[in-house]
């Protein structure tokens, strides 16, 4: 319709170019694992707005208890006093986390700004600076998150000087060692684990460093799991030199993955939890879990914000943390990411996509399929301009939400990952796996 173009029109014009866009279009309504546009279109929505509404759009339940929260209190600021919501949270959140020694809890609004509440807690608990981080690493926008992100430049570039005192060592993924795509993981972590003992040596000194920062699950550094026995090295590596280890789970937490938490995989113990996305399916949340001997040590007044744990968010999340276990949304993880995973190992053995289709891979709902790149990288800037995808992966995102799907690509390599909802249907997998494969046939051919 005529408003609607307009709409889109006014979009273009007058939204900054700053914020990248993957289609122009304005969504008017999400429901389960479905959003429409104003045009009428409506798409299975396998992005879940990157990794935030894992149980569906407007669950009913999370949806209730936000507009209850609306009739009650919207705004009971934190560092005047608690609201009802925040403690709420808490009391489900506690038997949740992956180590019981995680039981000091204090709630922003993004992940970034978990990041940065995370760094700051490490700093001045431990008296020292520096933080290690991983290459491909991403934590956020916002100066110290732009700091410790090393998944691409856009993020930083023309924004220099960002905060000192950051290193970092490759993660365990072939890409970032240059070795052989089916380099094993006992070998991957040995390379890795050798790079971060001579970080230690050469750059900065444990006496220096407060913190090693990484993504048990990397995200939007491409797809890739650590292997277990890599976090356990680095944990070790920290307990030897009185170094805290700070895990991001930002994308890889509630569930994503099949267990609450990554990071329970490794059975590693994190010293600092970041979270966010799913915490609240959609609601601006985010959380910095710490043990209370660290967090005791914090002036009160040194954390918190305008709305910071808002209760409405916090409503929400409380939602969230029990439909997680009325609606046995673990169980739904593991059987549809075999589902997911077996069709893509399928289509990358049809002998004409076997060249095209390098690696298949993931952990529970975050999934990924690799396509070959004569470069090894992929040129990576698809939020920039949506219209004229260039390589491989953006082309097939591209055919995919012509035919009725939104999925996004990861990384400056050719990756595209799967993010469904977290109790996506059987159906509904189905067809976005058969979405999938008609656009990489219609792409590679
Ligand atoms: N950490 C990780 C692992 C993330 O994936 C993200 C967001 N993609 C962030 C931090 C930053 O979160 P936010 O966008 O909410 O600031």
């Amino acid at each position: 319709t005529q408003s609607y173009a307009s709409l889109v029109d006014l979009g273009k014009k007058h939204v900054t170019k700053g914020l990248g866009r993957q289609i122009e279009g304005v969504m008017t309504k999400g429901e389960g694992s479905y959003v429409t546009f104003g045009d009428g279109r409506r798409m299975l929505d396998f992005t879940t707005g990157i990794g935030v509404t894992n149980l569906g759009h407007c669950h009913p339940k999370v949806s209730a208890a936000a507009a209850k929260q609306c009739t009650e209190i919207v705004h009971a600021q934190c560092s005047l006093a608690f609201h009802e919501p925040y403690l709420q949270l808490i009391e489900r959140l506690l038997p949740v986390m992956p180590d019981s020694s995680l039981d000091s809890f204090f709630f922003w609004n993004s992940g970034s700004e978990a990041i940065e509440a995370a760094i700051k807690t490490a700093r001045t608990v431990t008296g020292k600076q520096n933080i290690i981080a991983m290459q491909g690493g991403y934590h956020g926008r916002t100066y110290g998150a732009m700091a410790v992100t090393k998944s691409k430049t856009v993020y930083s570039e023309g924004f220099h000087p960002l905060m000192p005192g950051v290193f970092s060592i490759p993660y365990p993924y072939w890409h970032q060692l240059g070795v052989d795509p089916s380099t094993d993981a006992a070998t991957l972590t040995s390379m890795c684990l050798n790079q971060l003992n001579l970080i230690l040596l050469q750059q900065s000194a444990p006496r220096d460093t407060a913190a090693i920062l990484i993504e048990p699950f990397l995200g939007e550094g491409g797809y890739v799991q650590a292997p277990p026995e890599f976090l356990r090295g680095v944990r070790e590596i920290c307990d030897a030199h009185g170094i805290l280890l700070i895990v991001d789970e930002v994308q890889s937490g509630f569930g994503r993955t099949g267990k609450m938490f990554n990071i329970e995989y490794s059975g590693v113990r994190p010293d600092i939890l970041t979270c966010a996305k799913g915490l609240a399916n959609g609601f601006p949340l985010s959380g910095v879990v710490s043990r209370r001997e660290l967090t005791d040590q914090l002036k009160p007044g040194s954390m918190g914000g305008t709305y910071a744990g808002n209760a409405v968010a916090c409503a929400a999340a409380v939602a969230v943390a029990d439909a997680f276990k009325e609606e046995r949304i673990l169980e739904n993880v593991q059987a549809r990411s075999t589902e997911l995973l077996a069709a893509l190992n399928a289509l990358k053995a049809k002998p004409a996509l076997s060249s095209a289709i390098l690696d298949v891979r993931g952990t529970g709902l975050m999934v990924a399929v690799e396509f070959a790149s004569p470069t090894g990288t992929g040129p990576y800037d698809t939020f920039t301009d949506a219209s004229v995808p260039k390589g491989l992966a953006a082309r097939v995102a591209k055919r995919c939400h012509e035919k009725g799907m939104l999925i996004l690509t990861t990384s400056v390599y050719e990756v595209i990952r799967f993010i469904p909802p977290l109790n996506v249907s059987q159906a509904d997998l189905a067809k976005g796996v058969q979405i999938f494969a008609e656009a990489v046939e219609e792409v590679v051919r």
